[in-house]
C-alpha cells in the first residue's frame, strides 16, 4: 500500500467501513508511515468538530454569516492577531460544515468510493480559499 492509497481509506477505516484485510494493510503502512498517521490523527480531529458542529445544530447559511464576519472583522482596525484568530475560527467552521455537507450528500448516494473523491475535491477546494485568504493578508 502507498500513501496515496491509505489516504484514500483512512476515512472509512475511521469509519469502520474497511473489510479486515483493506483494514490490516492500513493498519501495517500506518505503523512505518508518520506522514499518514498525521493525516488520520487530522481526520479523526475533523470527525471530532463535526460531532461538535452538529450537536450545536448549525444553521444552513453558517458559512454566509461566517464570512460576512470576517469582512466586517477585517474592515474594522483591529490588530493583526485578533483579525488571524477571527480567520481561523472562521475557517474550521467552514470547513466543518463542507465536511457536513458533503457526508450528508454521499450517505444519500451510498458510494464509498464517490465520498473519498469528493473529500479530496473538497480539500483540494478549501486549500485554495485557504491560500487566497493568507495571500490578502500580506
Ligand atoms: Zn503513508
Amino acid at each position: 500500500m502507498n500513501c496515496n492509497n491509505c489516504n484514500r481509506m483512512l476515512s472509512r477505516y475511521l469509519d469502520r467501513e474497511l473489510d479486515q484485510g483493506r483494514a490490516s494493510e492500513l493498519e501495517e503502512h500506518l505503523a512505518r508511515c508518520p506522514a499518514c498517521r498525521d493525516e488520520l490523527a487530522r481526520l479523526a480531529a475533523d470527525a471530532e468538530g463535526l460531532r461538535t458542529l452538529e450537536s450545536a445544530g448549525p444553521s444552513p447559511f453558517l458559512v454566509t454569516r461566517v464570512m460576512a464576519e470576517v469582512r466586517l472583522s477585517r474592515r474594522s482596525r483591529r490588530p493583526a492577531w485578533a483579525r488571524a484568530m477571527a480567520t481561523t475560527a472562521a475557517l474550521l467552521l467552514v470547513a466543518g460544515g463542507a465536511f457536513a455537507g458533503i457526508r450528508v450528500g454521499t450517505s444519500l448516494a451510498g458510494n464509498g468510493e464517490t465520498t473519498d473523491e469528493m473529500l479530496v475535491s473538497a480539500d483540494e477546494t478549501f486549500a485554495g480559499f485557504t491560500e487566497s485568504l493568507l495571500m490578502e493578508d500580506q
